[in-house]
């Protein structure tokens, strides 16, 4: 399995257009000790010939085109984007999902409750049904694996399982159409295993760029990973708070803050940890800081736009 790392900011991005942090004042400024970055957004392949996103960032058609493996092989209207794996409905994961409207044939994986939100209730994502057979969804259930394939229904080799792990939906989901969805559907992780020939190779990706709560099942299955792209958004849980002077703490959003993680975590032994989804306002961005320096000693990485790793 190939991965990329298109995107690795949190909503919004690094830096965010009407944010005067100390972070984003100092990229503006030139003097910034560290990378500006896209929102999140992650490109997996087995065979790096069909490759599936998972999310579709606002800054999609940008990560596309700084990508070589994704452009145009064949042909003249052709993509090697087969599909796309959603793991919330939020604007920041699925607002890219309008930029691939052009007519090319994509599969979208996502929960019931997720495909509801945009297909029944914002119909701009009607562009995505333009013509037969445009856009093929395939709902997926919270514990049951899948296989990722494309359009036409060509497995990929790549399985994924959905790990259930927020309740919260997006604040523009209305409350009459709040009240029919399963909570348990509203935000996931992904556990990802490279298959070749039919049989596992053993190759294991986690995904979880929200994660609200850690228990010991999720703590043992991440350990069987090779690697962790990880909830990186905020460093302490009053972070906004203290810079805007109101706000939500980290926790209320949906988000263990990075200097918990880093306790919570600190027993894991086989995974490669990097974080992504990092808000602008995080001072682990800054790699002159003493919270860089504390991921860093701590075994973790700061996620960046453009890495990529073979697992
Ligand atoms: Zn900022």
């Amino acid at each position: 399995m190939r991965v990329k790392i298109l995107g690795s900011a949190a909503g919004g991005a690094f830096p965010q257009w009407n944010c005067a942090c100390t972070n984003c004042r100092a990229v503006r400024a030139g003097t910034f000790r560290g990378k500006p970055r896209s929102q999140t957004q992650v490109a997996i392949t087995q065979d790096n010939r069909s490759w599936f996103l998972l999310g579709a960032s606002p800054d999609l058609r940008v990560q596309i085109e700084a990508t070589a493996e994704l452009h145009p092989h064949d042909g003249v209207r052709q993509s090697p984007i087969a599909g796309v794996v959603l793991a919330n409905a939020d604007l920041d994961h699925v607002l890219g999902l309008l930029l691939l409207r052009e007519l090319q044939p994509l599969r979208v994986y996502a929960t019931a409750s997720v495909r509801r939100i945009l297909r029944e209730d914002n119909s701009m994502f009607g562009m995505l049904h333009r013509i037969p057979d445009q856009t093929a969804w395939t709902d997926f259930a919270s514990g049951a694996q899948f296989h990722l394939c494309n359009a036409q229904g060509e497995d990929s080799g790549l399985r994924c399982q959905a790990w259930s792990l927020g309740i919260h939906y997006p604040a523009y989901v209305t409350p009459e159409r709040l009240s029919q969805l399963a909570p348990g559907e509203a935000s996931l992780g992904f556990i990802i295993d490279s298959h070749t020939t039919g049989s596992p190779s053993g190759a294991r990706l986690a995904y979880m760029p929200a994660v609200p709560q850690l228990d010991e099942t999720l703590l043992q299955l991440l350990d069987t990973c090779d690697v962790l792209l990880f909830d990186g958004t905020f460093w302490s849980d009053d972070e906004l708070i203290r810079i805007q002077g109101s706000g939500q703490t980290a926790r209320q959003m949906g988000h263990i803050p990075v200097e918990s993680i880093l306790i919570k975590l600190a027993g894991l032994r086989r995974p490669r940890k990097i974080f992504l989804h990092i808000n602008n306002t995080n001072p682990m961005l800054d790699e002159a800081s003493p919270e860089y320096r504390r991921v860093r000693s701590a075994g973790w990485e700061v996620g960046e736009d453009g890495w990529q790793f073979d697992l």
